[in-house]
């Protein structure tokens, strides 16, 4: 019949020594009497036991696990070699009273009787046979030639690591391809089993094993057990046991019922962005029974997990081989380890699937300080300002104010982002170069010398305070955003294409940096685009000029442009009335799209006053890829 000799496997549950650090459930009252032991290592499998982890490690024989064998459900319980073995024929057992203590020695016939109670729970629920074919001497766990010798026995020995009893079970491969279980030995303590009592407290769990269960994942059930639950106190069979039983063997002779065994035996969601949710995941109930299985509600034990669809109705009725299905999501709520059960009630019963995922903070929100800035609060020194072009963690300011002569004098900074906090220091440089009046401009002419230091620190999105010092004079104050038009959300790594972008807010440079040193920067509201431009006059002093540009009908951007004088940036207050304005020419911005523009400028400067007229391709100054798009 079957194929048993050549390859056989065991795996044993070195569950004994490890139960001593699970955390007992708070609702245990007393520690269950640890069952068992990895005890039998033949040689060939020591090296195996020693590289396994603490608790399960299985010999498995290859073999498709993603098919099911014909006739034969691919239940997801969990099983002795995860791979469900079973015992086609039944589990003969063969009882050997050697070494049996005390009373459990002195009534032999009463301990069979215990023990074969014990192994009737199980066949009194599902369709396993457990055949007790009298004594033996046979010694449990006995190897011939490396091969187990196919007597199954229940017997007396110690199982070693002072644990009271250890179930071996060896399995190989039929003809059919199942896998099956070809020996299951279960051995007693006979210096701790002592009481009939303690047998009948630890003999249910082991007949589990020996049929061929593993541990169950779901807490407080008969086959409750690490690693994943604790042991529970009990010596009766759960709903859990009952369905393990069933995928493995099916109903008891005569029984017509419906089943699920189509359920995971655990949920796990790996890690979850506290705050959001994970993607769904869908559980399909499949009816494996021979009778039809009523739908009742789905509940959900514990908050971070919730049924995010369902299509098992509640009273819906699953015909044998009928499935529906359901969805659910994690969404932790803190950034920890959190668990959760979902139980699906039916006509059969209540399944119960064990939740897990792991909470993992949120980024801090990251703001965007991109745009111009003046003097908080609004309108109150009118005439000096600043705009920030804020790409990752680097803002690059360009602070627009006058020298002590009140001319107009730009400095800049490069300021990074202080550790995690948003505030930005960096150094602030005064540049020299060549006039607006040169061309080409010659970016080699180009002097830049640190004059001082800088700081940007934000409260808010909208709000925060310029400090800095300058030859010597240290002064700060509280800055807020330049508005005149609605203002746009800019973001980091926005979705958009900068082509495709329609506001143009950001800091400008001459065809990709081939003029690096001058530059212009465009805060857009609405319909309107303020021009900062930085660039030098014809003493290659740093100067700026700025222009109110409006959208024309033509989709260009068109303004006046204006030279500006005013009180020297060390004046505390800065007396806005002191600020005069001179209109010195025109400019035109003409974007062929998102990332490209034309900008074309007629300015009258210098002594005396001569008329300049000049055409600039600008793109986009990315500093910290993807840069910043506003929107
Ligand atoms: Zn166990």
């Amino acid at each position: 019949m079957f194929d048993v000799a050549s390859r056989s496997a065991i795996l044993t549950f070195p569950e004994g020594p490890w139960a001593t650090v699970q955390t007992p459930l708070a609702s245990r009252t007393k520690m269950r009497p640890v069952k068992l032991v990895a005890a039998l290592l033949l040689a060939l499998w020591v090296p195996l036991c020693a590289a396994a982890p603490t608790d399960y490690f299985a010999q498995r024989i290859p073999r498709p696990a993603t098919v099911a064998p014909p006739g034969r459900v691919l239940p997801q319980h969990s099983f002795f070699f995860g791979t469900p073995a079973y015992w086609p024929q039944g589990l003969h057992w063969r009882y050997n009273s050697a070494d049996a203590p005390g009373q459990l020695g002195g009534n032999e016939s009463a301990t069979v009787q215990l023990i074969a109670d014990a192994a009737a729970k199980w066949t009194a629920v599902c369709g396993v046979r457990i055949i007790y074919d009298g004594e033996t001497s046979t010694v449990p766990r006995t190897v011939v030639n490396g091969s187990p010798d196919g007597v199954s026995v229940v017997g007396w020995q110690d199982p070693g690591f002072g644990v009271q009893a250890a179930t071996n079970v060896w399995s190989d491969v039929a003809a059919n391809g199942d896998s099956v279980l070809i020996d299951s030995d279960v051995v007693l303590s006979p210096g701790t089993v002592t009481t009939p009592a303690l047998l009948a407290s630890v003999i249910t769990h082991e007949w589990g094993h020996a049929i061929g269960l593993g541990h169950s994942p779901v807490a407080n059930t008969l086959m409750s057990g690490p690693p994943d639950t604790a042991y529970s106190s009990l010596t009766d069979l759960t709903p859990d046991d009952v369905q393990g039983c069933r995928c493995l063997y099916g109903l008891p002779a005569a029984t017509q019922e419906g089943f699920i065994c189509s359920l995971p035996s655990k949920l796990d969601f790996g890690s979850v962005t506290v705050g959001t949710n994970s993607t769904p995941t869908q559980i399909i109930v499949t009816n494996d029974g021979t009778a039809s299985l009523t739908m009742g509600s789905l509940q959900m034990q514990g908050g971070d997990f919730s049924f995010s669809s369902s299509g098992c109705a509640f009273g819906m009725t699953l015909a044998p081989g009928a499935s529906c299905s359901f969805t659910i999501v994690a969404s932790p709520t803190v950034a920890e380890f959190r668990q959760a059960e979902a139980i699906i009630n039916t006509s059969g019963g209540p399944y119960r699937i064990p939740l897990s995922a792991q909470g993992i903070p949120a980024p801090p929100p990251t703001l965007n300080f991109e745009g111009a800035w003046w003097n908080a609060p609004a309108d109150s020194e009118s005439g000096w300002g600043l705009t920030l072009a804020h790409q990752d963690d680097v803002v690059f300011a360009t602070w627009f104010t006058y020298d002590a002569s009140h001319r107009a004098m730009w400095l800049s900074m490069t300021a990074f982002r202080n550790g995690t906090s948003n505030t930005f220091n960096g150094l602030l440089y005064r540049a020299t170069g060549p006039s607006l009046a040169t061309e080409p401009f010659d970016p080699t002419q180009v002097q830049r010398d640190q004059v001082g230091t800088g700081s940007l620190a934000f409260g808010n999105t909208d709000n925060g305070s310029f400090t800095y010092t300058v030859n010597g004079i240290a002064q700060s104050k509280s800055i807020t955003r330049l508005a005149f038009g609605p203002l746009p959300t800019c973001t980091f790594s926005s979705p958009t294409n900068p082509v495709l972008s329609t506001n143009y807010q950001g800091n400008w440079w001459e065809a990709s940096g081939t003029e690096s040193g001058w530059g212009i920067y465009f805060t857009h509201q609405g319909d309107t685009i303020f021009v900062s431009w930085f660039t030098y006059d014809v003493d290659g002093s740093p100067m700026w000029l700025s222009a109110t540009a409006a959208r024309t009908a033509n989709g260009d951007y068109h303004g006046d442009i204006v030279r500006t004088t005013g009180p020297p940036f060390s004046a505390m207050p800065f007396p806005s009335q002191d600020v005069t304005r001179t209109t010195i020419g025109a400019l035109t911005l003409t974007f062929a799209n998102g990332n490209n523009a034309s900008f074309a400028y007629s300015v009258m400067i210098g002594t005396p006053p001569s008329s300049i007229s000049r055409t600039k391709t600008l793109t986009r100054l990315v500093f910290r890829p993807p840069g910043t798009l506003c929107e």
